[in-house]
């Protein structure tokens, strides 16, 4: 039995991970970072893949074992492609969805309806305690609508409409929304590479 710690301490994140991994890897065993005394690896990095790597890399090798971790965001074209790793923490206050879709809607008040193209980006990071890593980038397009709506998801999900919809992510049941999105497709593309670089 092989152990993989995840970085996240986000139940709902650890039980979609369990599901598509089980069906690639059932022999591997997840455990969650909370299960350690770890502290919070700090998000220095510019880059989703810094983060994710860097995140990845000290988990492991603080545990001794291999660890998974991601990093995302969205990524506005109009904005230079802000707020990008910034994006729980665009407003000044970590994690407040509510500022920051605010304030993304007024950056963004006089871009035109042509030119609010945006992407939902989710990097993953699996890292062995040697340091060795892996990373995979799963992305959404989209655009950034005027006014938030949908009470689903969380993050900018009320504002953020995937390209061939005319609906929110925010407006979207669970298992359509991880069907498109840019963590569902990350996943799915990492999934078959556990076991063979962690058992290697
Ligand atoms: P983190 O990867 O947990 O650091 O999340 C980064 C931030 O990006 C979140 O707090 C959200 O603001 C935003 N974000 C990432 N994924 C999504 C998503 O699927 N929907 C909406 N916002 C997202």
């Amino acid at each position: 039995m092989s152990v993989l710690v995840l970085a996240t301490r986000n139940k709902g994140k650890i039980e979609e991970v369990q599901r598509l991994i089980s069906q690639h890897a059932p022999h591997i065993q997840l455990r969650s970072v909370a299960d350690f005394d770890l502290e919070d690896v700090e998000e220095t990095g510019t880059t989703f893949e810094e983060n994710a790597i860097l995140k990845a890399t000290t988990i492991a090798r603080q545990t001794g074992l291999p660890a998974l971790a991601d990093d995302s965001g969205i990524a506005i074209d109009a904005l230079g492609g802000a707020p990008g790793v910034y994006s729980a923490r665009w407003s000044g206050v970590h994690g407040d969805d509510g500022a920051n879709i605010t304030k993304v809607l007024t950056e963004m008040d006089d871009v035109s309806d042509s030119e609010r193209g945006a992407q939902f980006v989710c990097v993953i990071a699996l890292a062995l305690p040697d340091g060795r890593h892996l990373t995979v980038r799963g992305e959404v397009e989209g655009k950034v609508r005027r006014s938030p709506i949908g009470d689903y998801g969380f993050g900018y999900d009320p504002i953020f409409q995937p390209a061939g919809f005319d609906i929110t992510t925010a407006q979207m049941d669970p298992e359509t929304k991880d069907s498109i999105s840019h963590r569902g497709k990350a996943l799915r593309e990492i999934a078959p590479k556990i076991a063979p670089f962690i058992d290697a």
